[in-house]
């Protein structure tokens, strides 16, 4: 690869440096998505003074049915209570973040990428544009409101008997904790996004979406899944931070500088994850033009149709049973799919394996980098 700076860019947008890092509370990083990055930073700004206010979206259970309601958060200590991805719809963004613009002067939004866009055109709109400071989490995609309803049957637990749903937490990559009037059900986060919760409950919107990374964000938040993850899982969690602007990086850095969070520099490459190759390719099933930097392989195809399917599966309640059972095979095609684009040598398959390649060296620099750290 001749330029891989390059490349990063057209994959991932505009960027300044890009980060590990961490909450050095040990209670918000462990209950945090990845680091507890976002929250620990919030908390900085709210205990600083550098923001007014925060607007986040605080889960709601409703007979197994899970969504999120926007609110104002003003102190720094409420925010553990929101700690953690919300995978799932959210409602009245618009209503609150208007009230928020109108009422405080300064503010704190967490934000998927298209809600970015709407903060953003709401803040121009009401010439606040730099009242508003972003952290957006990359997004593969938002599961519907009943996903979870497929992901309780899947795991055998009752949805009358639901409390409340923890997606992420519990160390990294951590459990998704289904709290029940009977007790609590923990399942490893990974298993139940791969149950095809993940896979099959999303809408065209979301298939079709190519801002996978965050660009409008002022921080784009990530998991550290490109990283060997002995060390984080030993920590408890890490954040991969992806810089796009100055307030971005003046924040984070005094975030660090007061204590709150860790901060490590590392290669941009990481930044590159294979989520990020797939919403950057050309898809089949549908015309999308902005965000294309690559074209698709046999991979990307398969799993295109895989979905197309899956979700017409994840549509008939009474087609579930068969769904996990669909997606196991998937998975195994999948992974022949991906030998035959490295095999044949498809642009896809050869990105895919030079990203992957550097990863892997360069994973043992920030491995001994930590080791040092001690
Ligand atoms: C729907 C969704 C999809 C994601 N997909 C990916 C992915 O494909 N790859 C990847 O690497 N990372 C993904 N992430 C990001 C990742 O899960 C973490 O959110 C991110 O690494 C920050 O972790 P943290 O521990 O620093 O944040 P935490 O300290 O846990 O704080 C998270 C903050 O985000 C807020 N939040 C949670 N859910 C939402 C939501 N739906 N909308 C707005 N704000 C929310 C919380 O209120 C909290 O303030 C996704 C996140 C979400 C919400
Ligand atoms: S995948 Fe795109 S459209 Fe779907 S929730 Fe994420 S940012 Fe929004």
């Amino acid at each position: 690869m001749s330029s891989p700076d390059k490349i990063v860019r057209s994959l991932i947008g505009n960027y300044s440096a890009v980060y590990i890092a961490w909450a050095t509370d040990e209670r918000i990083r462990r209950r945090g998505a990845s680091g507890g990055v976002a929250t620990a930073l919030l908390r900085y700004l709210l205990e600083h003074h550098r923001v007014d206010a925060v607007v986040v979206p605080r889960q709601r259970v409703n007979r197994g049915l899970v969504y999120g309601v926007w609110t104002v958060v003003r102190q720094g200590e409420e925010l553990e209570r929101f700690s953690g991805s919300l995978y799932a719809p959210t409602f009245g963004f618009a209503k609150v973040f208007d009230l928020a613009l109108r009422r405080f002067g300064r503010i704190a939004v967490t934000a998927v990428p298209c809600y970015v866009e709407a903060a953003r055109r709401l803040a121009r709109l009401r010439g606040r544009d730099q009242a508003v400071f972003i952290l957006g989490p990359y997004c593969s995609n938002t599961p519907d409101a009943y996903a979870v309803w497929y992901a309780l049957k899947r795991f055998h637990i009752s949805a009358d008997d639901v409390v409340s749903v923890s997606f992420r937490g519990s160390g990294w990559p951590g459990f998704t904790s289904i709290w029940t009037r009977r007790g609590v059900v923990r399942i490893s986060s990974p298993v139940f996004w791969d149950s095809g919760f993940g896979q099959y409950f999303y809408g065209r919107r979301c298939f079709v979406c190519t801002n996978h990374t965050n660009v409008g964000a002022d921080l784009s938040l990530a998991d550290p899944w490109t990283l060997p993850p002995e060390p984080f899982m030993k920590l408890g969690g890490a954040t991969l931070v992806v810089v796009r602007s100055e307030k971005g990086l003046r924040f984070l850095r005094e975030a660090s500088e007061a204590g709150y969070i860790v901060l490590r520099g590392v290669d941009p490459i990481f930044a590159v994850a294979d989520s990020v190759l797939i919403k950057s390719t050309a898809r089949v099933f549908a015309d999308v033009k902005n965000g294309i930097v690559l074209p698709p392989g046999v991979f990307t195809i398969l799993r295109e149709a895989a979905y197309v399917f899956g979700r017409a599966l994840a549509l008939r309640e009474g087609a579930w049973p068969l769904l996990s059972f669909y997606h196991r095979g998937v998975g195994w095609l999948l992974s022949l799919a991906l030998l035959v684009d490295e095999g044949v040598g498809t642009r896809w398959g050869r990105v895919i394996r030079g990203i992957r390649r550097l990863q892997s060296a360069k994973g043992q620099e920030v491995v001994r980098m930590l080791k040092s750290d001690g």
